[in-house]
């Protein structure tokens, strides 16, 4: 397997890059956010232990998220292309996938963005709730008003993508992701990417840096 970390704040377009990667074929996508909604709307034991968490902001607790991605990794052909979104959030789950050598990380992109623009972008968002689908109410505005272009589901906003929750998840991210950089770059594996562009010139980039590593 060869597995490409998507590292970034919530907002950061991440999943958005991750989902268009993954239609064009080659790669497959593990977001771990989309993972633990689908747990909880279906109410599986994850979805019982990680609710709180998750609508408050929280990190939910590492081991279960290292069993959640194990499963989620162990389910494809060893031959996948994975990109991993919302994976890993904290170095002792960095540290996880590296502990064997069938999920170890071969490279860490890092999504860059500015903290204004990540709230923009977050309190703005609308996702669909049959297919997880995003919208942005300014940026990238669905053709009629909270319905999906791309399944005709209603759109919400996520419980948590509320200003006061939004904030707290930023304050969480930025504590771990300075670690998370740090483990990354004292390996080699640390690329950087501006993210405050359009969707397309960053794909581009996204792109050329997967193809420098002979993925495209
Ligand atoms: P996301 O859709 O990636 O923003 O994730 C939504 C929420 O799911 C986060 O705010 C956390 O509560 C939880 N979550 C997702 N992935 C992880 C992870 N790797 N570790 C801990 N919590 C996670």
């Amino acid at each position: 397997m060869d597995i490409t970390v998507l590292l970034g704040a919530p907002g950061s377009g991440k999943g958005t890059q991750a989902k268009r990667l993954s239609e064009r074929g080659g790669f497959i996508h593990f977001s771990t956010g989309d993972m633990l909604r689908a747990a909880m709307k279906a109410a599986t034991p994850v979805g019982l232990k990680a609710k709180a968490y998750v609508e408050k902001g929280d990190l939910v607790p590492d081991d279960i998220m290292i069993e959640v991605i194990e499963s989620a990794l162990a389910s494809v052909p060893k031959s996948t292309r994975a990109l991993l979104d919302g994976f890993p959030r904290t170095v002792p789950q960095a540290q996880a996938l590296d502990s064997r050598p069938a999920t170890a990380a071969a490279r860490a992109i890092s999504f860059e963005i500015s903290e204004p623009e990540l709230i923009r972008r977050l309190t703005g968002r609308r996702i669909c709730e049959k297919c997880g689908e995003s919208f942005h109410i300014v940026f990238l505005p669905p053709k009629a008003e909270g319905v999906c272009d791309r399944c005709g589901g209603r759109l919400i906003q996520r419980a948590d993508d509320g200003e006061s929750v939004v904030k707290h998840r930023l304050d969480v991210f930025n504590k771990q992701n300075t670690l998370l950089l740090s483990y990354y770059s004292s390996t080699n594996k640390l690329k950087r990417l501006q993210a405050e562009r359009s969707v397309e010139s960053i794909q581009k980039d996204l792109h050329e840096m997967l193809s420098s590593d002979g993925l495209r």
